[in-house]
């Protein structure tokens, strides 16, 4: 049997281009776990794939998060990873009818992207914002990064919702390639032009379909040199990610003693105990009054 792995591969092509592969199996499905239709996972995998290229190299006690609110059928999309390299993630969905069949634009309407670096207690916090406008996350990523017209990053998102059938057995459930054009360092006599490899290089990258790329049958080195192979390429030491969630009985105990006592009260009232359930990993504690004392 093929163990199948959640993997973030860094490479570079010709010292010029910075790249991110993206492949996940358990991590991406234990936090989709199937409750909606095809079209909303194929959201939520993608927001997990974006968050994976970007956020996998978070130092110290840095978290990067990726957040959509919408008035759409989406409430909310809450995806992070941080420097454990473990994802967790969530979706709240209104309760419309007949969801299955509604485009990207009903799902997500009026949408708002961010995207949050937070880089441990005593550095800045960084947070971008974008309107949620056209047909995918793909989209709304792209605008992102690319304001200006020179298009600068690329990201390609594959999952396995998009497919014809859907089975998890032979198939990664989500991932992405993402592609960013190094600046050119003082290098204003440049004659050559780095854009075209650029050009070249997203070319191919559009022939990948999502059959191919989320096959468990190719490595993530060999769908790279399949697609680069004819160009310099530097693959760099793979990162795993984990799902292993950071909430604990402590910090949900600090949580509701830090609330005030009237709302203790509220909380409690008449009740023995409480149940509180980790909203990522669906952990079940339960608290007596006599626990937040
Ligand atoms: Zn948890």
């Amino acid at each position: 049997m093929v163990v199948l792995e959640n993997l973030v591969i860094p490479f570079q092509i010709n010292n010029k281009i910075k790249g991110t592969i993206v492949r996940l199996s358990s991590v991406a499905s234990q936090i989709i776990n199937d409750k909606y239709p095809k079209n909303i996972n194929s959201i939520f995998a993608d927001s997990i794939s974006i968050t994976a290229s970007i956020g996998s190299r978070m130092k110290n006690d840095g978290v990067f998060s990726f957040q959509a609110h919408s008035e759409g059928v989406i409430k909310t999309i809450f995806v992070d990873l941080n420097y454990n390299s473990s994802v967790r993630g969530y979706i709240s969905v209104n309760n419309f009818e007949n969801i299955e069949n509604l485009p990207f634009e009903k799902l997500i309407s009026n949408g708002i992207l961010a995207l949050n670096i937070k880089e441990g207690k005593f550095s800045k916090n960084y947070q971008g914002l974008v309107e949620i406008k056209g047909k995918s996350i793909k989209d709304a990523i792209d605008t992102y990064f690319n304001s200006s017209e020179q298009v600068k990053s690329f990201f390609k998102l594959f999952n396995i919702f998009n497919l014809t059938k859907y089975e998890p057995e032979s198939n990664y459930i989500a991932g992405a390639i993402k592609l960013e054009l190094m600046p050119e360092i003082n290098d204003f006599n440049n004659t050559e032009k780095p854009n075209e490899d650029w050009k070249t290089i997203l070319m191919f990258l559009e022939t990948m379909n999502s059959e191919e790329f989320l096959n468990i049958n190719k490595t993530s080195k060999q769908i790279l040199l399949n697609l680069f192979g004819q160009y310099e390429i530097k693959i760099f030491d793979e990162i795993n990610l984990n799902n292993n969630c950071q909430c604990s009985n402590e910090r949900v105990l600090n949580t509701l003693k830090s609330m005030d006592k009237k709302e203790i009260k509220y909380l409690f009232n008449k009740k023995k105990s409480i149940e509180v359930v980790c909203e990522f990993c669906k952990t079940k504690r339960v608290y007596s009054e006599q626990d937040l004392k």
